[in-house]
């Protein structure tokens, strides 16, 4: 394993690197890549769905209205967001915010394995069905997965995969707002190595599933490029 140091110039390499990407349409609309934020060797990181408005004006993720929700929520649990590693599926922002499309998920991932193979955390939050997706290699709903952790491999690295919503979701509807709440109160446990607290009910009722299957090669990892 390469020490912290060779995976945090690495990382600041690719971060740079990326700044200039043009691998799909978005890098002619945004204002700028939006590549994350916060501790390089965060044992636990976020990962949202794209940079919104003030997210790409800004060049740093989850600054607008959601971010405020996800810094309380991440206060509640006693840790603040530069303690954490923030990313999104997405490094620029769709136009008006829309969903991503799976072209543009494709042209994007393999970034995103970079980060996690690069920051190797023990947890990552994925917040919400696109990046729940993406990263569990499942198809199935949020709902459904929701607040109960899952061990994924990422190259070399042993992951607890923590789903919950999405904070823009639970904005605007409390009951969303206090499953999101009690989700993070389990992650002080996992990130001690423990169990995640059992699941709540799921709903019964199914929910649409957008399309998406990422195939696309991934960015080189770093184990193509001698670091591992
Ligand atoms: N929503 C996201 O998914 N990511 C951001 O960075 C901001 C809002």
């Amino acid at each position: 394993m390469a020490d912290v140091q060779s995976r945090r110039q690495e990382l600041d390499r690719r971060h740079t690197e990326w700044m200039s990407c043009e691998k799909c349409a978005l890098s002619q609309t945004r204002t700028q890549v939006v590549v994350g934020s916060g501790d390089p060797d965060a044992d636990l990181m976020f990962v949202g769905e794209a940079p919104g408005f003030h997210e790409d004006k800004q060049g740093i993720p989850f600054v607008g209205q959601a971010g405020k929700l996800l810094e309380t929520l991440l206060e509640e649990i006693g840790l603040s967001r530069d303690q954490v590693f923030i990313a999104n599926v997405l490094k620029c922002r769709p136009p008006g915010n829309r969903d991503p499309q799976f072209d543009e998920i494709e042209a994007c991932q393999g970034k995103l394995f970079a980060q996690i193979q690069l920051i190797q955390p023990l947890v990552i939050c994925t917040l919400g069905n696109f990046s729940t997706k993406l990263l569990s290699g499942s198809q199935t709903g949020i709902t459904r997965v929701r607040g109960r952790a899952q061990t994924h491999l990422f190259g070399a690295v042993s992951v607890q995969l923590y789903p919950s919503y999405h904070p823009a979701a639970a904005l605007y509807t409390p009951a969303m707002l206090e499953t999101l709440r009690s989700d993070f109160a389990s992650i002080p446990a996992l990130l001690a190595g423990e169990a995640a607290a059992p699941p709540q009910p799921v709903a019964p009722t199914a929910e649409p599933i957008p399309v998406l299957v990422a195939t696309a090669a991934p960015e080189p990892e770093p184990a193509q490029l001698g670091l591992f």
